[in-house]
């Protein structure tokens, strides 16, 4: 089969023959008919040094996609061929602590799909049948492709309840505008999103919120004027990963306000106002992936209730144009980018 590899030690993918997986008596085999680019794919495809010392090569890489189910091993129960799924791109070991308690989303020992075991970037795809997420009939294809990044989404802008509250997002990436929009459809009254870059800005507006800006041309305190808000934001979710845009969070939030931390900042970088955080009495959370299988319900009936992230995607390719995919996702102005692989093979 067609899949998408890191075969080389350098900067760059390619496609490439590979064999077609074969499953294990408790696996489901897929086969993929639309992906997502994740930023983790163009780490990769740059060949970082998170990628040096992460991916193993070869490696077929890629964790969000939707496809077909057209095999299931002897002992799967549940899962039928031809129903439509996405795949849980982590897999848990199922035996620690955490996991044994339903916990899985905090397994220690999580294995990445397209990182550490072989990705969705492909023809066909195998995983456990415990990663498999059956959508529900008519759910719009593309949309489904991006479960594992709207998942990410859900998981923050969900941690704490927002109901009734002033939601304050840093970075309008595609996962922060989603988040905005899931914020709104749960119910926050103002989600106000910063970014730095127009593009993303003007994208974030069509998400939905109170107001998309560049902190550099309106301070946040400027911002809560304008609302009429007086004590700070109540909920704040990080979702850049710059160090600039959560000191200005933690000076805009109420006593007690509570952050969910998705941005990956370089550790280095990471300077905190400690003195904020205890004075004014925050909750900071860590968020990783998503919550098993949780999360993957309150996206689905989300969507069936109303919330639309379509607007997201705004780049659309072949499979074999991957690389004009991969242009798309470098200027910083894209959205989500799919890639189309029902052609394949
Ligand atoms: P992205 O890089 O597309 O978006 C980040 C946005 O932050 C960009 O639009 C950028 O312009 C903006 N930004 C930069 N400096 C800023 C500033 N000072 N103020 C406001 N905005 C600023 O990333 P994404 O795909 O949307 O993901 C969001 C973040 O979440 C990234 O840091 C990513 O690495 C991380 N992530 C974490 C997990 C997890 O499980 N914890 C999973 C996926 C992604
Ligand atoms: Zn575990």
């Amino acid at each position: 089969m067609k899949a998408l590899v890191k075969s080389k030690a350098e900067r760059g993918l390619w496609i490439e023959e590979v064999p077609k997986p074969e499953i294990g008596i408790n696996d489901v085999l897929v086969r993929v008919r639309y992906t997502g680019i994740c930023g983790t794919d163009v780490h990769i495809y740059e060949w970082d040094q998170w990628a040096r010392k992460t991916i193993p090569v070869p490696m077929a890489i890629g964790h969000e996609f939707v496809g077909e189910i057209v095999e299931v091993g002897s002992n799967v129960s549940g899962f039928a061929v031809g129903e439509i799924v996405s795949g849980e791109g982590h897999v848990v070991c199922g035996r620690c602590r955490n996991c044994l308690a339903g916990r899985r989303h905090l397994c220690a020992a999580t294995l990445g799909v397209g990182v550490n075991r072989p990705g969705a970037f492909a023809e066909y795809i195998a995983l456990p049948m415990t990663n498999i997420w059956r959508h529900n009939p008519g759910i719009d294809q593309e949309v489904a492709a991006i479960f594992d990044p709207f998942g990410n989404a859900v998981h923050t802008a969900l941690a704490f309840p927002v109901l009734g509250e002033d939601v304050l997002i840093t970075g309008a990436g595609p996962i922060g505008m989603m988040a905005a929009a899931v914020a709104r459809h749960a119910g926050a009254r103002y989600v106000v999103i910063t970014d730095i870059n127009p593009n993303r800005l003007q994208l974030a507006e069509k998400m939905g919120v109170t107001l998309a800006i560049d902190p550099r041309d309106v301070p946040l305190l400027e911002v809560q004027k304008r609302l009429g808000m007086a004590e700070g934001f109540d909920i704040g979710l990080e979702m850049s990963g710059n160090p600039a845009a959560f000191r200005e969070m933690l000076a805009n939030l109420s006593h007690g306000a509570r952050v969910a931390m998705l941005g990956i900042p370089s550790p280095s970088e990471v300077a905190v106002d400690w003195n904020k955080v205890i004075f004014n009495q925050l909750t900071l959370r860590g968020i990783y992936g998503r919550e098993m299988y949780e999360t993957w319900y309150k996206m689905t009936v989300m969507l069936e209730s109303g919330l639309d992230i379509r607007p997201v995607i705004t780049h659309r390719y072949s499979w074999n144009d991957f690389e004009l995919g991969f242009e798309a996702m470098r200027t910083g102005n894209a959205g989500k980018v799919v890639l189309d692989w029902r052609n394949a093979g």
